[in-house]
């Protein structure tokens, strides 16, 4: 029986910018066969994939075209789900013909899975209309390539100077000189418009407009290479304007997310959403207490508790671990109801199927108490936690009189010797502008970690801390903290940092004209 090949567009860099159908097919996917230029992120949507990069860039290859056809064979044969993974769109200057056309004629079932294409992503992230009512009713895409066996000549583009508005040239990075001086003879006027955008839209993404016969010199002397995307056109003129990406406040900024890998993706989604690259690097590692006994006890007769309260998406996680483990459900609960900290663990109890009766007004233990005290809340109460927490919602609780069962769901670990030390060297290469603490375990454990460094590696960085909680903790370890979320979440921060980045901004003083 034959397997099946996929030829999917991966998109121009943004992992956002995938379709829905190639986001189904790589996690169906048994062998991903990748290009260098594919977003790095698209992989973690392919957990059951072989993944192997066929390292082509740019147009020119690394593995030799035959090789990569031969696997595609090879694995198809073998009964296998196989993807051809490209940047951008799969069949634009991707060279998918010639892998369709093997397929076709081995008799292989195949599917095309179209892609967002760079030269339109990169003109969005730039904020460069392609066509416009006024300034451009037709559009060239080409390429700055020579064709397989010829020598690259200027006449296409000499012709494309007069016969339409818009230009846009892709790898053709190297020989910009000859592209805007073919131009130019073509008939088109040296002080036109014109962009090229390097890395479009990644937090790395960058671009220079200059008038046609002055863009070569200023590429190079801004030091542009590859990937970029030219653009030739009065539509360039409107980028001042109509300009997003590159201009929000947190773009470019590379952000330290210390937070366990499964916890991250969706803070680092939301750094990324805001222009931002995120780094991550899980500090905490996360395992069974050492003695599990009374946890496995509680989760084996929840239903004697009038309420279970969760203070982290962990909890949640390791809750329904040990349920699985039971070969139980959510209706172990039964009658017990459910409190949660705030919106993260909240979600995290919907992901399972169960709704918080109670999501504390303020994000912190003594919240939650003051929420559940409000709500009439009587015993017994259980609550499955780190095994080292603070003791404000037990306390407040017995306080009020309800009798509170804690219980150790997982105990979290610092980091061994030889992360510890990647992280140093991380830090240590300036290669991370910004830190966000969403938590003070992850406060304890990046200090821990770096040891008697810490204060000197995390110095040069701007440190933003998720909440109050969080930023004495910082504060107690001898941090500098420079923004506090107002809403205690990923976004609240995101938000916090945005706005002080904003007035900073606005308080310097205006460069010289
Ligand atoms: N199939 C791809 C193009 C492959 S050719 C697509 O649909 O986009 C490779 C060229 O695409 C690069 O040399 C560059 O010109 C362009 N390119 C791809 N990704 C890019 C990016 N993120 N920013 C700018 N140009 C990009």
């Amino acid at each position: 029986m034959f397997g099946k090949v996929w030829l999917v567009g991966g998109g121009p860099g943004d992992p956002g910018l995938i379709t829905a159908r190639a986001r189904e097919v790589l996690g169906a996917a048994d062998v991903v066969l990748y290009d260098s230029l594919v977003a790095p992120e698209l992989l973690e949507l392919c957990p059951r994939a072989e993944l192997r990069s066929v390292g082509k860039r740019f147009g020119s290859e690394s593995t030799p075209q035959a090789e990569i056809r031969d696997a595609l064979l090879e694995h198809a044969r073998k009964g296998r789900r196989v993807v051809r993974l490209k940047g951008g769109d799969p069949t634009l200057f991707g060279r998918a013909c010639e892998e369709v056309s093997a397929l076709a004629g081995a008799g292989i079932p195949f599917e095309i899975v179209p892609g967002v294409p760079s030269p339109l992503a990169a003109a969005a992230y730039a904020g460069i209309p392609l066509t416009h009512l006024e300034l451009s009713s037709s559009l060239a895409i080409v390429t700055g390539k020579e064709r397989s066996g010829t020598e690259w000549s200027s006449e296409r583009i000499r012709k494309l100077g007069s016969a339409v508005d818009t230009v846009c040239i892709l790898m053709g990075t190297h020989r910009l000189e000859e592209i805007a001086a073919a131009l130019v003879e073509g008939g088109r006027a040296p002080g036109t418009p014109a962009a090229i955008v390097e890395w479009a839209t990644t937090p790395r993404q960058r671009v220079v407009v200059a008038p046609l016969h002055e863009l070569p010199a200023r590429a190079r002397a801004a030091g542009i290479g590859s990937p970029a995307v030219v653009f030739v056109g009065e539509v360039v003129g409107l980028r001042e304007r109509h300009r997003w990406f590159d201009s929000r406040p947190l773009f470019g900024r590379r952000v330290l997310v210390p937070r366990p890998e499964h916890q991250a993706a969706e803070t680092a989604r939301a750094v990324r959403a805001r222009g931002a690259a995120p780094v991550v690097f899980p500090v905490i590692e996360l395992h069974d207490p050492p003695d599990p006994g009374p946890f496995r006890e509680a989760m084996a007769a929840l239903d004697r508790y009038a309420w279970v309260l969760f203070t982290s998406a962990n909890g949640v996680d390791r809750s329904f671990a040990e349920l699985d483990r039971l070969g139980r459900d959510a209706r172990a609960f039964g009658r017990a109801r459910i409190g949660a900290i705030g919106p993260r663990t909240a979600a995290a109890l919907t992901a399972r199927g169960l709704r918080a009766d109670v999501v504390a007004d303020e994000f912190v233990g003594e919240g939650l108490a003051r929420s559940l005290l409000a709500a009439d809340a009587a015993g017994p109460v259980l609550l499955p936690r780190a095994r080292v927490a603070r003791e404000a919602l037990p306390d407040t609780l017995r306080g009020a009189g309800l009798q509170v069962d804690v219980v150790a769901a997982y105990e979290t670990r610092p980091l061994g010797a030889e992360r510890a030390a990647a992280l140093a060297e991380l830090l240590a290469g300036g290669r991370v502008d910004t830190c966000l603490f969403t938590s003070t375990s992850t406060v304890t454990a990046t200090m821990d970690a770096l040891g008697d460094r810490a204060l000197g590696l995390l110095h040069p960085l701007q440190i933003a801390c998720i909440g109050p909680v969080t930023e004495r903790a910082a504060a107690e370890r001898g941090l500098r903290v420079d923004v506090t979320a107002r809403s205690y979440t990923a976004e609240g921060l995101l938000d916090a940092l945005e706005e002080r980045t904003r007035a900073d901004a606005a308080a310097r003083p205006a460069p010289p004209a």
